[in-house]
Parts: structure tokens; sequence; C-alpha cells
């Protein structure tokens, strides 16, 4: 089989498409025949070799595929050979590659009005989304959300989940076709990162009260505007970061405020099991729906390494296997 493999940390080209061999499922393991694998930011910063979780070189980029169940080995009992899935991580085979192994607990069913390019849109960026609004956040219904950084494969699933969970919404993208986008998805109000001045509205968008919760996708820029925007009680979460920030802490203090990090390699197995049961209902009855913005083949992951990093989000790049 084909695969992209990583030989040395270092720009996009470092990512080769080589012939690998197929790997075979052991005690509990599920052989997946990928068609489709999401690209998350995260798997730039490994590649770069700057994460401070790095795989043994030489290793394939990625955790989030959707395909077919091609084998399964000893004491599988989730899926069957044929049965359609989605993953959210993988036995340490990667999921740029035309087939991977996984850990059963990381399968899941993806159910027919769901594509494969939507189901590779599911793994990192619902679970991530999912974790923050509900586990990390205690989002309630009835309750405001900010999401700041709506128009991505985090910001999307976030939008689409806290509507349907009877949360109002406010969402933020940096260009009118992500905007339009974060409408679709469901937001309330939308409201345009690049425009100076643009969260000076949120006081008026909600009565004068704040907001109840920020999922922050780029807390380097924001976090402490985000603090003057809350509610008493008020929570941030911290989702993505890509440098430092000088924050006044009498803003937490002043709302008995909460300011929550969550990254999803601390996710335990519980979590992903109660996270991948919602979902699973979600997409069944229609409430989540990924949004896929661009689709590349296989040997152009240096491309979508590149794309993924760009201003001007829409949804999720996923690979084509
Ligand atoms: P993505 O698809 O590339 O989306 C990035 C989002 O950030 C877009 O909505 C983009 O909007 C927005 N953005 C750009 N400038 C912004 C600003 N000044 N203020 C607010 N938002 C801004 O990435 P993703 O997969 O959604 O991930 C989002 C971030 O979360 C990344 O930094 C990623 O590394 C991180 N992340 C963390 C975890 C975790 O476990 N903690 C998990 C997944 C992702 P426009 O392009 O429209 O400007």
């Amino acid at each position: 089989m084909k695969a992209i493999v990583v030989r040395e940390w270092g720009p996009p080209e470092v990512m080769k498409l080589e012939e690998v061999p197929t790997p075979s499922p052991g005690p509990g393991q599920v052989l997946v025949r990928v068609t489709a694998a999401g690209v998350n930011p995260v798997e730039t910063y490994v590649r770069a070799g700057t994460y401070v979780r790095k795989p043994n070189l030489p290793y394939t980029p990625g955790s989030d595929v959707a395909g077919v169940v091609e084998a399964v080995g000893p004491n599988v009992t989730r899926v069957r050979r044929g049965d359609r899935v989605y993953t959210h991580g993988t036995a340490g085979t990667g999921a740029y590659a035309e087939a991977t192994l996984c850990e059963q607990a990381q399968v899941h069913a993806l159910p027919a009005r769901v594509s494969f390019q939507q189901g590779a849109a599911l793994g990192v960026p619902y679970s991530t989304a999912w974790r923050a609004l509900f586990l990390r956040g205690r989002a309630r219904p009835g309750e405001t959300v900010l999401v700041h950084g709506a128009s991505g494969g985090v910001g999307t699933a976030a939008v689409q989940l806290a509507r349907a969970h009877g949360m109002r919404v406010i969402g933020t993208a940096g260009t009118e076709r992500g905007l339009q986008l974060v409408r679709e998805q469901g937001a309330h109000e939308v409201l345009n990162h690049r425009a100076p001045d643009y969260l000076s509205q949120v006081p008026a968008l909600t009565g004068g009260r704040g907001v109840d919760l920020v999922v922050e996708m780029l807390a380097n820029a924001n976090l402490d505007r985000d603090l003057d925007l809350l509610a008493l009680d008020g929570r941030v979460i911290v989702v993505g970061n890509r440098g430092r920030i000088e924050i006044d802490p009498r803003k937490i203090m002043s709302k008995d405020a909460d300011v929550l990090g969550m990254t999803m390699f601390n996710a335990e197995a519980e979590e992903y099991r109660v996270i991948h049961a919602a979902l699973g209902a979600a997409l069944e009855n229609g409430a989540v729906t990924p949004v896929v913005g661009r689709e590349l083949p296989l040997a152009e992951a240096p491309k979508a390494h590149v794309a993924v990093l760009e201003p001007g989000a829409y949804g999720k790049i996923v690979l084509i296997a």
C-alpha cells in the first residue's frame, strides 16, 4: 500500500508518498481501508519537529480517517469486515495512508448519511469541540457561547454542537465566505475577527450580560479581550494557541470566571467513549454534519499542510487515498 512517510523533521516537503507493507491486525485491532484522511493543524507542528510530543522517525502523520473495515483481529466485537467507519486515532500507523491499523475503541460506525470525506472531519475536530464545550466548559442549554474562530474544523463542529444543544451561538471568521459558512452551521450571530473593534458588538448581542462561554482558537491573540466579554461565572476554554499574551487577572477575579485549557492528548478512554456515543447519535439524527471545504489527493499532503495554516478557513481539508 501507499502511505505518506516522514523520515526527518522539517517543512511540508519532508512528507513523501512511499510504498510500505500493509499492516495486519493483532488482538483487538482493526484494519481500515482508508477513503479519506483529515488534516489537522497539530500534524503540521509535529512534522516541523516543534511540538512537545514527537513520534519516532520514520512515521506516517494523522489520526483521523474514514473508510471500510478490511480485516479484524481476534477479540474484536465492535465492528465487522465491510462496516463503514471513522476513527479518532490509529495504533501508530498514521492516517495519511491507503490503510491503517486502529485499536477497536478508536473505530466508530459511520452512518450512511455521512460521506467518507465528512467522516474524516470527525476525529480530532469533533472530539475537541465536544470535550471543550461539554466536559471542560460545562455548557448548558440556554447559555451563550462565543466560538472564537468558527470557520475551521473545530469551529464548525463547535457551532453545530452548541446549536443542537440549545445554546445561543456567536461565531467569528476572518472572511465573508467564512462568515456565511458559520451562519449556515447554525450561529445566531457572526462577527469578523479581522474587522477593527468587532468584539465591541458582543455586549449588545447579549443584552449587556456577556457570554457564558468562549471556545478560543487563538488565545495568544484574544485571551485578554475574551475576559472582557464574559458574563458572571463565565468560562474561557483555550483550544488553540500559537504564542504568548499578557492578561489582566483582575478580569478573571471580578467575574468568578474560569480560564480552562484543554488538549485532546489528555483525554481518557472513558471520555472518548462518552464523546463518540454522543457524536454517533448526533450523526444519525442529523444534528451534526461535517463541512469539507477542500479535498486533495494523498500525494499532495505537503500542499494540505500549507493550506491548513493559511487564513480563510472553510471547514475541513481532507486527503483522498
Ligand atoms: P483550522 O481549521 O485551521 O481553523 C482555524 C480557525 O482559527 C479558523 O476559524 C480561523 O478563521 C480562526 N482564526 C484565525 N485568526 C483568528 C483570530 N484572530 N481569532 C480567532 N480565530 C481566528 O484549525 P482547527 O482544526 O479548527 O483548529 C483550531 C486551533 O485549535 C488550531 O490552533 C489547532 O492547533 C487547535 N486545536 C487544539 C486542539 C486541542 O486538543 N487543544 C485540538 C484541535 C485543534 P479564519 O481562517 O476564517 O480567519
